[in-house]
């Protein structure tokens, strides 16, 4: 099969095993060049194939020389149609983590479900007896309920009033102004309860009542904040209910882990190309700007430079400094002030017109493809190959 892009709204629905092989080894090689992590040694990541999950697996196994079990929801290749990104960046990892002697275990399915809760517990038990680091890097559009059988779908929406400001169609890099109406109050329950701390409240209770946390157990999970421009769809918005209802969560769990010395941890994110955030209006045309300030600066980051300083700087330093509601700060760059300075004047001016001059388009899509496999100079992209690709042993 030749394997080319194609494009649906803001989903490729396409990916090149051979690209995001390079994707991952790029991110191994970046961790690696960091030096060594005084990490964690048993991780278990939920959400481990794409974006901040990926990075963090990534930043544990090459950086820490951790045994990981990554958890996603994937598809595989058939003869006719690629498998999807997380999927070929999975087989990648594992082939790399394995070369490296470095034990790695893959569990494709429902997260939220108890089933894969017991079959990673039972993984757990046999291979590694207990776990000393928790990833929780879930996003999901929808999450069936464990206990009601109930699913629900999550909305990105502005809640009390209705929202209008500019955004970007990425692709043709036309602007344009929506509105976006707001959320009604079953909105917002049902995006707090597939994006809020429920599920992750409900994967330490599992574990620790299997007995398979380590003493001094860590666990974090990702949150957004970003600047007032974007707080009406974002921190503000249903989206930033459920972040809310995850930071409770992470006091919640805290009191629950005294007994293993445990801790967990919010981490405030900076925005970033990823499959998730993609498909959020307007937040794709303040990337963009973001990208163009923060590169001018040489601040820019990607995924695996966000992982590197969260376990090394952060979570794994002598001395870890939270935010006065107790969040881990690796937005700190994107929230400079001489970054937030430049954001405005450029989105204020930035029409389809001018996109190029005051954003970083190019950067935003390129990034974009390369979640997919796709731009890397070292691939031919004229070549015949196999989408079938496997991930030895995975459940
Ligand atoms: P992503 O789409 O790249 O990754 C999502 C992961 O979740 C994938 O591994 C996917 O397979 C997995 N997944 C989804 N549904 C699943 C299910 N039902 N069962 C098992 N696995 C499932 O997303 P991301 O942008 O890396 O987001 C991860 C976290 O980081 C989210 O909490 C997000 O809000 C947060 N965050 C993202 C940004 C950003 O700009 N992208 C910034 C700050 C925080």
């Amino acid at each position: 099969m030749i394997i080319k892009p194609k494009t649906r709204g803001f989903i490729c629905t396409t990916a090149h095993p051979e690209g995001c092989a390079v994707h991952v080894q790029e991110q191994i090689d970046y961790i690696k060049s960091k030096g060594s992590i005084n990490g964690p040694k048993k991780v278990l990541v939920i959400g481990a194939s794409t974006g901040y999950g990926l990075a963090s697996r990534i930043a544990a196994a090459f950086g820490s020389g951790a045994a990981t079990i990554g958890i996603f929801f994937e598809k595989p290749a058939s003869e006719a149609k690629t498998a999807s990104a997380g999927w070929y960046n999975t087989a990648a990892f594992d082939k790399k983590a394995k070369e490296a002697g470095l034990y790695s275990r893959n569990i494709n399915g429902d997260a939220f479900s108890d089933e894969i809760k017991n079959k990673t517990i039972d993984i757990i038990k046999k291979d590694l007896g207990k776990v000393d680091m928790v990833v929780y890097s879930l996003a999901s559009p929808r999450r069936t309920h464990p206990k009601t059988g109930v699913t629900h779908n999550s909305v990105i929406k502005p809640t009390g009033n209705p929202y209008t400001n500019k955004t970007i169609d990425f692709h043709s890099g036309v602007v344009s102004e929506v509105t976006i109406q707001p959320a009604s109050e079953d909105e917002i329950k049902d995006t707090v309860a597939v994006m809020g701390g429920e599920d992750w409240e409900m994967w330490i209770q599992a574990l620790k009542s299997a007995g398979v946390l380590e003493n001094g157990f860590k666990t974090v999970a990702f949150s957004y904040i970003g600047p007032k421009l974007t707080h009406a769809i974002y921190t503000n918005g249903t989206i930033g209910k459920a972040k809310e209802h995850l930071e409770n969560s992470s006091k919640a769990i805290t009191a629950q882990l005294k007994e293993v010395h445990g801790k967990a941890y919010v981490s405030v994110n900076k925005a970033l190309v990823t499959q998730a955030s993609s498909a959020i209006p307007v937040v794709p045309l303040y990337i963009s700007i973001l990208y163009k300030i923060m590169k001018e600066k040489g601040l820019h980051e990607g995924c695996i430079e966000q992982a590197s300083r969260l376990f090394a700087e952060r979570l794994y330093s002598d001395s870890l400094e939270l935010d006065s509601e107790g969040r881990i700060r690796i937005d700190d760059w994107e929230m400079r002030g001489d970054v937030q300075e430049g954001i405005v004047p450029a989105w204020e001016k930035i029409t389809t017109e001018n996109i190029h001059s005051l954003s970083d388009l190019e950067g935003y899509r390129s990034d974009f493809f390369k979640l997919f496999g796709f731009g890397f100079k070292e691939i031919n992209y004229e070549n015949d190959i196999s989408p079938i690709v496997e991930i030895p042993g995975v459940e």
